[in-house]
């Protein structure tokens, strides 16, 4: 039961995190005008506007002009339905760190898609998701300790995030010459370390390594790629943050691999 209403919850989020995901990097209003077909500009009933199943009752088209809509948006749904249902049925005991764990999914979701499309990871994302990790530090199951102690789990998860991946960023333009790891992650990696900690840095960093070179090797085997720097690293940081803030991967769990 907790897991339908949640999962019908995160669909009505996912609509709207589709919306942030398309008009955020245009500067455009996420409130206004109320959404259109992209080609035609008509409006969108509500009725044609339930997640997933109007995609699916539609055909994927347009009622008016039967222009194709991206597949992105259904699966942008169901996965946000998904993570919602999987952390409201871990979390929910603990409603203070679930509201702030779910924000920062939230927010994670939209870097990463923006990201995808752009490349670019906007530094306003970053420090909200930092500041989710100070108000979320006093309820922070992963931090322990007296509030001051809870605030220095913050600040040093912060500070060691940044300090990790601008060395390697330092490293990588050594080695490669040119610049392999971009400015947006080195924030967003502090902002990653402000809500899981030290530990949490260094096991998203190696999930994110993981699971990014096995897509750049994927798609360059596939031709799909020229080279492994035109793959933005955004969205394998976010999956490795959303998986930390689920459930702490800590860093000796490697060392029997
Ligand atoms: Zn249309």
């Amino acid at each position: 039961m907790i897991f339908a209403v949640s999962f019908i919850f995160g669909l009505i989020i996912g609509s709207f995190l589709n919306v942030c995901v398309s008009r955020l990097p245009q500067n455009l209003s996420i409130v206004r005008p109320a959404s259109r077909c992209p080609k035609c500009l008509a409006p969108i009933k509500f009725y044609d506007n339930i997640p997933v199943i109007s995609f699916i009752l539609l055909k994927g088209r347009c009622r008016n002009c039967s222009a194709p809509i991206s597949f992105k948006y259904p699966v942008v749904e169901l996965l946000t339905a998904l993570l919602t249902a999987f952390f409201v049925s871990k979390w929910h005991a603990s409603p203070l760190w679930l509201a702030v764990a779910l924000a920062a999914v939230y927010v994670l979701t939209v870097v990463a898609l923006i990201d995808l499309e752009t490349m670019m990871i906007g530094d306003i994302f970053s420090f909200s998701l930092a500041a989710l990790g100070l108000a979320g530090s006093f309820v922070n199951p992963y931090f322990s300790g007296t509030a001051f102690d809870r605030f220095k789990y913050f600040l040093t998860g912060g500070v060691f995030g940044a300090a990790i991946i601008w060395f390697l960023a330092a490293l990588g333009k050594k080695i490669y010459k040119k610049d392999a790891v971009g400015e947006g992650d080195i924030f967003l990696m502090a902002a990653i370390g402000a809500l899981t900690g030290w530990q949490g840095v260094l096991t998203t960093l190696m999930m994110a390594s993981f699971f990014g070179s096995a897509y750049g090797l994927t798609l360059l085997a596939l031709k799909k790629a020229e080279r492994l720097s035109s793959i933005p690293f955004g969205p394998f940081l976010a999956m490795g943050a959303v998986i930390n803030l689920y459930s702490l991967v800590k860093p000796e769990y490697f060392l029997f691999l």
